[in-house]
């Protein structure tokens, strides 16, 4: 979900925002109205972020999967190889793009415990053309705790839990996310790049595939998607308006830390996977004694309001993504709902 707050607002000023007689959907991309509202969400995100000056702060299209290949693309060195932690379904998949532009080191895996688990470099090469990590794997319910300090640009997929903590951005070459989980509604991609990054690429790259060709216009060398940056702006004054990351940070703990304890105080009804101290806060995975139960569930669960609780379909089992948007209560009648299930079906 979105904030409701948010929706609110963008349905009230839908055909008629800043009483210009306009939705934004109509209006150009180059017009005055419009400047104002991605020059916001920029402004939102860097203080936010805390993301200094040598940093862009994009809103480019075709989603984190562009990002898997635009990174090896623009940052691969000639000849050069990149450094990338495998943690399960995402990494995975920008594995596969970087190979289409040099050679991809997995430099750690946690495919030996089924991506339970996140397996964590102790080295890394200097010589590396960047090293990759996704902070969180959104199909497996794992999460980074904290992040290492490399010499070669560290490069993160941030798609699932972006502005849900604090970090440190300059510990970081590039970081994308696709803005629909955190950031706003699907439709924009957010990457935040360090400007001496920004012209490593080859010269024969598509105009629209080089960050470079970012500088000069940010965001605007073609038409952007202006309803999501104008989402986007209003997600982000809702976080400030409501205590900033820190406090997303400190509900996101809380809901994460409830609904782990209803798994783990069920007495093995419920169960979770992952190793504890990887424990995804933004998407806690879990399983029932039988696919039958878990089907059940999901179905019951629909039709209490509690929606999307399925696991993806490669992994089966249920998935509860607990994105900034949702409430604490949303997290209690979550587990109010399970320990009734659980009386009911055991
Ligand atoms: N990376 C991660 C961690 C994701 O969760 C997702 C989408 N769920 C993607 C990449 C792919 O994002 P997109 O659909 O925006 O390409």
């Amino acid at each position: 979900m979105l904030p409701t707050a948010v929706m609110e607002r963008a349905q009230a000023e839908f055909s008629d925002f800043a009483n210009t007689g306009m939705g934004i959907v109509e209006m150009s991309h180059r017009g005055k109205v419009f400047t104002a509202v991605i020059q916001r969400a920029e402004a939102n995100i860097r203080q936010l972020l805390n993301i200094p000056d040598d940093y862009l702060v994009l809103f480019l299209q075709g989603g984190a999967s562009l990002q898997f290949g635009m990174v090896p693309m623009n940052l691969m060195l000639p000849g050069g190889f990149a450094e990338y932690v495998n943690t399960g379904a995402w990494a995975q998949k920008a594995m596969k793009e970087a190979k289409l532009f040099g050679e991809v080191r997995e430099i750690a895996s946690s495919a030996d415990k089924a991506f339970t688990y996140i397996s964590t470099p102790t080295t890394f090469d200097p010589a590396a053309s960047f090293v990759h990590i996704t902070s969180n794997e959104t199909i497996q319910g794992t999460q980074w705790q904290s992040f290492p300090t490399t010499s070669a640009p560290l490069v993160a997929d941030m798609s699932s839990d972006i502005l849900s903590r604090n970090f440190d951005v300059t510990k970081f070459g590039l970081i994308y996310a696709g803005a629909q989980k955190n950031i706003g509604p699907s439709g924009a991609t957010l990457v935040i790049i360090r400007k001496d990054l920004l012209t490593r690429a080859p010269k024969n790259i598509t105009t629209l595939l080089r960050y470079e060709t970012q500088l000069k216009e940010p965001s605007l060398y073609n038409t952007p998607c202006t309803f999501a940056i104008y989402m986007i702006a209003l997600v982000t004054d809702w976080i400030l308006e409501n205590g900033g990351i820190t406090a997303m940070e400190k509900t996101n703990d809380e809901k994460a830390a409830r609904l782990y304890a209803a798994i783990d105080n069920s007495n093995g009804y419920y169960t979770c996977p992952n190793a504890k101290e990887f424990r995804s806060k933004m998407n806690v995975v879990f399983r029932l004694p039988s696919e039958e139960l878990e089907a059940k569930f999901a179905k019951e669960a629909e039709a209490e309001g509690l929606s999307g609780l399925k696991g993806h379909r490669s992994v089966g089992g249920m998935r509860a993504s607990i994105y900034n948007a949702i409430p604490l209560e949303g997290v209690d009648k979550l587990i109010d709902f399970m320990n009734r299930f659980k009386a009911a079906n055991s």
